[in-house]
């Protein structure tokens, strides 16, 4: 077995690989290119791709490819290879600055939500220089953006690049009012915790609900579930231990550091973390995480489930989004400090995510809305779909005391000033446990937990680094004009605290009467599903704060508002059409035939005995009868609720009018199958149990 610091990034062109192969000078320029942001000219582009291109085909490359994120939610990839004919009848293996630079897929079947019209269906995909190009398989995969011609967003990294910059332009603002000349980049940082199922493959092909949809539309409640809480941190089973392994050495060879697994609560049920780094190599990662994890199960006789909500009745999965802002002089602007300044400056960044979050909350559920997290939210194994922030109760009552102008009884009774007083000492609070909230504070990070397990974290870290860029400028243009910056800055923490409290809640978010204090009480928004949240994307004060910090266009953003809605109908109707057929060809036949075995035994008792006619037989007759005519009628009523559906120009509309039609009759159908199953012999059950798919590792 290899030292894992002698692989781990074997298979990137890293800033080791770029110093060996690099002039002095365009490392030089590539690495301004890279930390500064500044424009790449063509001959330092023609340099690193040639040494790109020599460095990919000594690791097996043969081709090369743009790999971009398109709103089909995974990646996708065009490879061309790098040869090209030499006039000797030969080939020679050629990669230049400009195809480095700029590709054009034909791309006409990635969704654009009308962006793009069909015959100028080219789009074009740009180099993202911060994230390393790599190698997969025989392909060298450079990271990049994906836009239309007339420059709009056809991808997910084109608008994260954007709110990054957003949000490094009003920090550095904050930062100079403080006095502070050295910084010259503010980033955010995220480290996504991945929550995955994984399962035996030869149970799963046997699903066509796991195949077509990725989640069981069917299944009864197993004998055990969850309920003894023995899996959560429990020892990792060695089929799974050697999974884990062989899947931690593909990732350190990409340079993911992958660095913590555990098992989860739900049987089947397990975590990665990666260490966390800068939010648009995060999200490339996390995307190349969640593609390698399915690719490596598949070599251990195993299927990795993504989907939010693979099982009823236990766990589903989510995404953890761990995120923090810091400057390039390495000052993590959300860890409170020791000295006044640094408690004053974390404050004020503490007041804009506080401000960012209320005055975005509907962003934020927007971000993780899909067909498969509306199964988790709200459902007391995720946090509800009412955004809120966990301070704790340390951090709580220190802004309660400013909000006040009251002393802070952890002083020395004495009323904290800003700028002057150091704040008392907090203990970082990373034992944190609160897993009933949204949006927690952890001591020098928030952590955003409303993500399902399959959401690209690009859409929530978007949202989360515009609206806090949103909430600075606000505060830099009041402090900017302030004659004294001290005083202003007081009064601004405390009004912030006063106009924003609502959104803090550090209790139980699981409880009946925090939504109802939430919704009632507080003004704070519930959109339970995708239908009800994502048109407000395109409520005025959304468009205009996002088109102003030039994260999104308004065209851009109405696109994306149809690509989600599209998704969430396309998802409803492709399960109700599996649920009919799963139903129609294979559960009730099954039924019938355990029936028809029934009635058959009754006749041969019957043969022998009148008295004998009587048994068990009957009962269990009656009711599989029953619940076939249930499954019957569910089946037709299900297939005629989709089929209702009118096929709508205004997506808006049909997504709700599928939610309303559609779900309501897909659980009934369940309801009569799963009902069936628990009184139907195993021997004539068509498909594996959540009994075996659970517990069948
Ligand atoms: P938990 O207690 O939730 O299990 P950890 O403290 O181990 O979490 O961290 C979870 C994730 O948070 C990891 O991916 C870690 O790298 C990331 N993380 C830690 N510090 C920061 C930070 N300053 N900014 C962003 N992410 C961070
Ligand atoms: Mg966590």
């Amino acid at each position: 077995m290899k030292n894992v610091s002698e692989y781990f990034g074997s298979l990137v062109f890293d800033g080791r690989v770029m110093k060996a192969t690099l002039s002095a000078e365009v490392y030089r320029s590539l690495r301004k290119t890279i930390n500064e942001g500044a424009k790449l000219d063509i001959g330092v582009a023609n340099a690193v791709a040639a040494a790109m291109k020599n460095w990919a085909v000594a690791h097996g490359a043969t081709h090369y490819t743009h790999w971009f994120q398109p709103l089909t939610g995974i990646t996708a990839e065009k490879h061309d290879s790098f040869i090209s004919p030499s006039p000797d009848g030969g080939v020679i293996m050629e990669f230049s600055g400009k195809e480095l630079i700029k590709g054009e897929p034909d791309a006409s079947s990635f969704p654009s939500g009308g962006l793009r019209a069909t015959f100028e269906a080219r789009g074009y995909t740009a180099w993202d220089p911060t994230s390393y190009a790599f190698i997969k398989g025989k392909t060298l995969c450079i990271p990049t953006a994906f836009c239309s011609y007339t420059g709009e967003a056809l991808d997910k990294k084109t608008p994260l690049l954007r709110s990054m910059e957003a949000l490094n332009r009003q920090s550095l603002r904050i930062l100079r009012l403080f006095g502070n000349t050295e910084a010259r980049r503010v980033t955010s940082s995220v480290g996504p915790e991945q929550e995955y199922f994984l399962i035996d493959k030869e149970m799963y092909e046997k699903r066509k609900d796991l195949v077509f949809t990725g989640r069981t539309l069917f299944g009864a409640k197993p004998p055990k579930g969850q309920e003894m809480d023995d899996h959560y941190f429990g020892v990792i089973r060695p089929r799974v231990a050697e999974y884990m392994e062989d899947l931690n050495e593909e990732l350190w060879k990409l340079g993911i550091l992958a660095k913590t697994e555990h098992n989860e609560v739900a049987p089947a049920q397990h975590e990665l973390a990666p260490i966390y780094t800068t939010t648009n190599v995060a999200a490339d990662h996390n995307q190349l995480t969640m593609e390698i994890m399915q690719r490596v199960a598949a070599r251990h006789g195993l299927v990795c489930l993504l989907h939010e909500k693979p099982f009823a009745g236990v766990n589903g999965s989510g995404k953890h989004n761990n995120w923090s802002i810091s400057t390039d002089t390495g000052v993590n602007l959300l860890s409170p400090g020791d000295t006044p300044y640094e408690n004053a400056q974390f404050l004020l960044f503490l007041c804009a995510v506080i401000k960012a979050v209320d005055d975005y909350q509907d962003l934020l559920r927007i971000s993780v809305a899909t067909a498969g997290n509306d199964h988790r939210l709200g459902a007391n194994e995720a946090p509800p779909a009412v955004v809120s922030i966990f301070l704790g109760d340390e951090l709580d009552a220190i802004l309660t005391s400013i909000e006040k102008d009251e002393p802070y009884s952890g002083t020395k009774k004495s009323t904290i000033k800003l700028g002057v007083d150091v704040l008392p000492k907090f203990p970082r609070d990373t034992t944190d446990r609160n897993r009933t909230s949204p949006f927690a504070f952890t001591g020098n990070k928030f952590e955003f937990r409303m993500l399902g397990s399959s959401n690209s974290i690009s859409c929530a870290n978007i949202m989360l680094n515009a609206a806090t860029a949103e909430s600075l400028r606000i505060f830099a243009d009041k402090l900017e004009g302030a004659d004294n910056f001290e005083e202003a800055l007081h009064d601004l923490i405390r009004d912030t605290i006063r106009e924003h409290k609502r959104i803090i809640f550090n209790g139980n978010g699981y409880d009946d009467g925090w939504i109802k204090e939430a919704t009632e009480k507080r003004g704070l928004l519930n959109y339970r599903t995708t239908p009800d949240c994502i048109p407000h994307v395109l409520d005025k004060k959304n468009v205009d704060m996002l088109t102003s910090q030039k994260v999104f266009s308004e065209s851009e953003l109405r696109s994306r508002c149809e690509i989600t809605l599209e998704n969430y109908c396309k998802t409803v109707i492709i399960e109700a059409s599996t649920m009919v057929d799963m139903a129609r060809k294979q559960i009730l036949p099954a039924v019938g035939k355990y029936t028809a075995s029934l009635a058959e035994a009754a006749i041969a008792k019957k043969s022998v005995s009148e008295e004998l006619a009587c048994g068990y037989e009957k009962s269990l007759i009656a009711k599989l009868s029953v619940l076939a005519d249930r499954i019957s009628i569910g089946i037709d009523e299900l297939e005629e609720a989709v089929t209702s559906v009118k096929k709508n120009e205004d997506v808006i509309s049909e997504s709700a009018e599928i939610r309303d039609k559609v779900l309501g009759k897909m659980s009934l159908l369940r309801l009569a199958c799963d009902e069936a199953e628990t009184v139907t012999a195993a021997e004539y059950w068509p498909f594996p149990t959540y009994g075996d798919l659970l517990f069948g590792v």
